[in-house]
């Protein structure tokens, strides 16, 4: 029996106990979604889909992956939806491999302002197979200027146009991108891997009936295993005039499914699609939309409390479950890194993250990302993260005094024990 890495996941599990965890990106999932993805599905290949399978003994993965794509499409009203992608990463990729080719423009949000590295990353693949173009938020306002994004697309001539983010903590003006893609010609793609869970709440702009294509990942504000999926609110004939043998028009669908099989994955991971369908039943029950709107209210009160202890989030706000901060609205000697590592030793979780127009390097930064979903899913209210920011504002602000951050971490830990996990 190999106990080294069983007493591994032990550790991690006391970890994620013990701490607070505030990474956006992250979440706590349930325990059926656990089991799920701990089952004896993991031993099946299922290369193919549902009815079309290339390996036999499929009839019982066919059931669960047909229950996860349409569990999917009922919470976001969606006519295709594909559940195979093994990573938000992955489903852009494969929506790109479908829809593009070598040397297309793309226009995407700039990863230095909240941007996502699939979207056209010199150091990705989508930026060195397409060429990318970029556009960001205003200095003044932190926020996206549409105006400026339809130059932007006028200019370059994008094949495809990219809305969605990593550390934006606005929402998404669909209507206008589409408006602006249609008028360049582009197809529009939203990737919503951060606020998914939200909008499957109806708490936020609905990016399907504006967006060609839709990404996701499916383990951050949509609280599943780690994964992606595609979806389209309407299947609709490929712009490109592409016909069966028969002369019929290929639906969309058929190049964004053959996209992910065979063009960018082999076998689907069938026990991470059966957690999938967890969470998307999960989703579908009327307690996750008070989970979103928890976890909306806990960001802005975490905002509030922050801004009122001299903090500058960008935009000055938030409407989804994240906030960048710019530590130079407070400090002139803290970087994002010194911040991250003072709260580390507080058992606080959280990631240093570039802002727009940073003054230092992508590995030092001057700034932090902070989400609420996963302290949410704790069960922690406005009042809990009230407290959470003045332990954050304590920790920076004393990042070279070790007694004071361990006097933290001591307190952090006793506040977690009101928080069970797994147990
Ligand atoms: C997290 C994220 C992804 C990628 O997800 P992975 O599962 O880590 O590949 C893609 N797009 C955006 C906007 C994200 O925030």
């Amino acid at each position: 029996m190999d106990t080294e890495i069983s007493r591994l996941i032990q550790a991690e599990l006391e970890r994620q106990r013990h701490g607070i965890e505030l990474i956006a990106s992250e979440n706590f999932t349930s325990q059926a979604v656990l089991d799920a993805m701990g089952s004896c599905l993991t031993n099946k290949y299922a290369e193919g889909y549902p009815g079309k399978r290339y390996y036999g003994g499929c009839e019982v993965v066919d059931q669960i992956e047909q229950l996860a794509i349409d569990r999917l499409c009922t919470l976001f009203g969606a006519e295709y939806a594909n559940v195979q992608p093994h990573s938000g990463a992955q489903a852009n990729a494969a929506v790109f491999l479908s829809v593009l080719q070598p040397g297309d423009a793309i226009l995407g949000f700039d990863l230095s302002h909240g941007g996502h590295l699939s979207h056209g990353s010199p150091v990705n693949y989508s930026g060195k197979v397409y060429q990318a173009n970029f556009y960001g938020v205003e200095e003044e306002t932190g926020t996206i200027n549409m105006d400026k994004v339809a130059q932007k697309a006028r200019e370059v001539h994008p094949k495809l146009i990219i809305c969605g983010a990593s550390a934006y903590s606005r929402d998404w003006d669909y209507k206008r991108f589409r408006e602006i893609a249609d008028e360049v010609g582009a197809l529009l793609l939203a990737d919503i891997a951060h606020p998914a869970g939200l909008i499957a709440g109806k708490l936020l702009n609905d990016p399907i009936p504006h967006c060609h294509i839709v990404t996701s990942t499916t383990h951050k504000t949509l609280r599943g295993p780690r994964g992606g999926i595609i979806m389209m609110g309407k299947d609709f004939a490929n712009p490109w005039g592409r016909t069966t043998k028969k002369g019929e028009p290929i639906m969309m669908s058929a190049i964004l499914n053959s996209g992910v099989f065979p063009g960018m994955q082999g076998g689907p991971l069938e026990h991470v699609i059966a957690a999938k369908a967890v969470a998307f039943y999960e989703a579908l029950q009327p307690d996750f939309k008070t989970y979103g709107k928890q976890v909306i209210a806990n960001a802005q009160v975490m905002a509030q409390e922050l801004v009122s202890r001299g903090y500058k989030i960008i935009s000055g706000g938030t409407e989804n479950h994240l906030m960048l901060i710019d530590l130079r609205g407070k400090f002139t000697d803290v970087s994002g890194r010194d911040a991250e590592n003072a709260l580390i030793k507080a058992d606080i979780t959280i990631n240093k993250n570039m802002v727009p127009f940073d003054s230092r390097s992508a590995l030092l930064t001057s700034g932090i990302r902070i989400g609420t979903a996963a302290m949410t899913s704790r069960g922690c209210t406005e009042d809990h993260f009230r407290q959470m920011a003045v332990w954050i504002d304590e920790a920076i602000s004393n990042g070279q005094n070790e007694a004071k951050l361990s006097a933290l971490k001591h307190e952090v830990n006793r506040f977690m024990n009101q928080f069970p996990l797994y147990s």
